[in-house]
């Protein structure tokens, strides 16, 4: 059969099918041998790259420099911060045999790499003059999940870790601010996902952490999604490394840390907040392709020189613009095959160019996110698509916020907290006692625990919504992927 259609199941109908329809059947990701693994496919991978181009971007800009560390940390490293190692110990892959022979020493395959980094930075950082210290590296991390989903948890993914020492406390909060913002900025900026940006609780904060900051994001299902995290490491891991510096005045100090990250999840938010029923819908910003040319007609027609000088002209230009363009000219496939194709791989345009357009010099140009189908003169099309192309990244961003504010909802009465959490979820504003109690009674009764504290406080406070004792903070509540 020529047109054999991808079939995936309705956003609305089955989310989490569609979920994994799409990354299936759009080739971004494909399961591994090994359980709960996944293999990223050459197109989930360019996205994946789009990340690693505009962040990395940004990194290098605000002056820290790439660098690599070993995958595998000495299992007495991990142990230095008690924290720390209370908080990962659960999900360690650990090493106990090595060229045939049981390790002195187990090993742990990297959770995360501050214990592998912060010995060499003990040695690296002597005096004032070494600070601050700045460092990221791009790497694969490995945390034994044992319930997985591709891209959102997988034993195996990949991210971007940045560490920085500093001489002060207040230096390494401005850098932990800074790096969320900058999360903040590519998250809302290049995905086109609207954010909550805040603080964590005690409960959620990272192991062996001051305070963590995080940027969350709001998933069509009503959950939300960490989508970067910003750590305050105060001197906690400092003390623990013995990372000191000798001050202006000549006296050993303690650095004080921060370490920040991002990772594969935020594919995984990027599918489920803008797809739609017909597959994958890519903010132009990230999109591998933006422009796929279909070319329309007859084979005789094709070869024609007028019809290939007209595509030829068309890419020459785009490309000129800057735009990432495609000619899909595959002879065995059918028209039809190509759209669905480009659909569900969520191309923001498609132009079509066939003999009607060539005697009215001009391009057929059809937008993935409103299925508008227009006409462009030829001597506009570059202008008008690079238009276009703004309009489809601004239109899914203002889609994703009105889903934001529609769901998120202000709640005064536990009564209603529950109810909306055990339908239709979303975040909850409310007020809360700051106590650890109410905040684990909540989690164990709705499932949904505290997202963000939110950096400015309220002028006004009122009761907690679970105890009805006065509130130190308005905060928000979600159910988490
Ligand atoms: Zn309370």
């Amino acid at each position: 059969m020529e047109f054999e259609k991808k079939e995936i199941v309705k956003k609305s109908e089955d989310f989490s099918r569609w979920y994994t329809d799409v990354i299936l059947k759009a080739e971004l990701a494909d399961y591994a041998p090994v359980k709960g693994c996944m293999v990223i496919r050459p197109y989930g991978y360019a996205l994946w790259e789009g990340v690693q181009k505009h962040l990395g971007q940004a990194i290098k800009d605000s002056g820290v420099p790439n660098a690599y560390f070993p995958l595998f940390i000495p299992h007495s490293f991990l142990e230095k911060e008690k924290e720390h190692v209370k908080g990962f110990s659960p999900e360690l892959a650990v090493v106990t045999h090595g060229g045939g022979k049981k390790l002195a020493e187990p090993l742990v395959v990297r959770p995360t790499s501050e214990t592998i980094m912060y010995p060499m930075f003990a040695k690296w950082i002597q005096s004032w003059r070494d600070l601050p210290f700045k460092i990221n590296q791009w790497c694969n991390i490995v945390r034994w999940e044992l319930r997985t989903y591709l891209f959102l948890r997988t034993l195996e993914f990949l991210w971007q870790e940045g560490h920085t020492a500093h001489a002060t406390h207040e230096e390494a909060e401005e850098e932990a601010l800074a790096r969320l913002e900058m999360y903040r900025r590519f998250v809302e900026g290049v995905l086109a996902i609207p954010t909550i940006v805040g603080k964590k609780s005690g409960a959620e904060k990272f192991a062996g952490a001051e305070d963590t900051y995080t940027v969350e994001a709001l998933m069509p299902d009503g959950k939300a999604l960490q989508c970067g995290t910003s750590h305050n490491l105060g001197q906690n891991f400092a003390k623990a490394f013995e990372i000191q510096f000798q001050d202006k005045n000549g006296q050993l100090q303690h650095v004080y840390q921060t370490s920040w990250g991002l990772s594969t999840r935020i594919i995984g938010a990027l599918i489920m907040v803008h797809g739609d029923d017909n597959g994958l819908v890519l903010p132009p910003e990230i999109a591998p392709i933006q422009v796929v040319v279909v070319p329309i007609g007859e084979k005789s027609q094709m070869s024609n020189l007028k019809f290939q000088n007209h595509i030829s002209n068309l890419k020459t230009d785009l490309e000129t613009a800057g735009i990432r363009v495609k000619i899909d000219d595959r002879e065995e496939r059918s028209v039809g095959w190509k759209f669905n194709e480009w659909e569900l791989k969520g191309v923001p345009v498609r132009i079509e160019i066939g003999s009607q357009e060539i005697k009215n010099k001009s391009v057929t140009v059809v937008r993935r996110d409103t299925g508008e189908k227009s006409q462009i003169p030829n001597p506009k099309s570059q202008t008008e698509i690079e238009r276009i192309l703004d309009d489809i990244q601004q239109n899914l961003y203002q889609k994703a916020q009105k889903s934001l504010k529609e769901n998120t909802h202000e709640v005064g009465d536990y009564a209603e907290f529950k109810k909306i959490m055990s339908g239709p979820r979303g975040f909850i504003k409310a007020f809360w006692c700051g106590s650890a109690e109410c905040e684990a009674k909540i989690k164990e009764e709705t499932k949904a625990t505290i997202r963000a504290i939110p950096l400015k406080p309220e002028k006004t406070l009122g009761k907690c919504v679970f105890c009805g004792q006065p509130a130190s903070s308005r905060v928000f509540f979600a159910q988490a992927y």
